[in-house]
């Protein structure tokens, strides 16, 4: 997990595009590693159960661009506020679902980092 932050840390640091307010700013990265953290606790208590193994997986794959407002890789109602909205109304466009999440979400000034698999990549490769 400290190997994960300090990756982040890092690609702030060589790519100073990264760096910057709203950007990937202390805040956000802790958010990550909150969200890393979760997803592996959840999963620690059933060591073992496949499909247990599977969400966990699932639900790291899609921190980075959950947190970056692409909700396309989030497949888990209970962890995504946007997948829960667009569950509970299905005939919504993602616009509306979206504008109904800012107002729970703490965002950040309203603005998003592109990480993508970048940041993913790097994160889980120390791990
Ligand atoms: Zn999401």
């Amino acid at each position: 997990m400290k190997n994960c932050s300090s990756s982040l840390y890092n690609i702030r640091k060589k790519d100073s595009s990264f760096a910057g307010k709203n950007l990937l700013e202390n805040t956000r990265i802790k958010a990550f590693i909150v969200d890393i953290r979760s997803a592996l606790n959840e999963y620690k208590t059933r060591i073992g159960n496949t499909s247990d193994r599977h969400k966990c997986l699932q639900r790291i794959y899609a921190i980075v661009t959950h947190h970056c407002g692409d909700h396309s890789k989030c497949k888990w109602s209970d962890v995504c506020r946007f997948r829960e909205i667009k569950e509970a109304n299905p005939t919504w466009l993602d616009e509306k679902v979206q504008e109904e999440n800012a107002k729970d979400a703490i965002q950040f000034s309203g603005r998003y980092v592109d990480l993508s698999d970048y940041g993913i990549v790097v994160c889980l490769s120390d791990n």
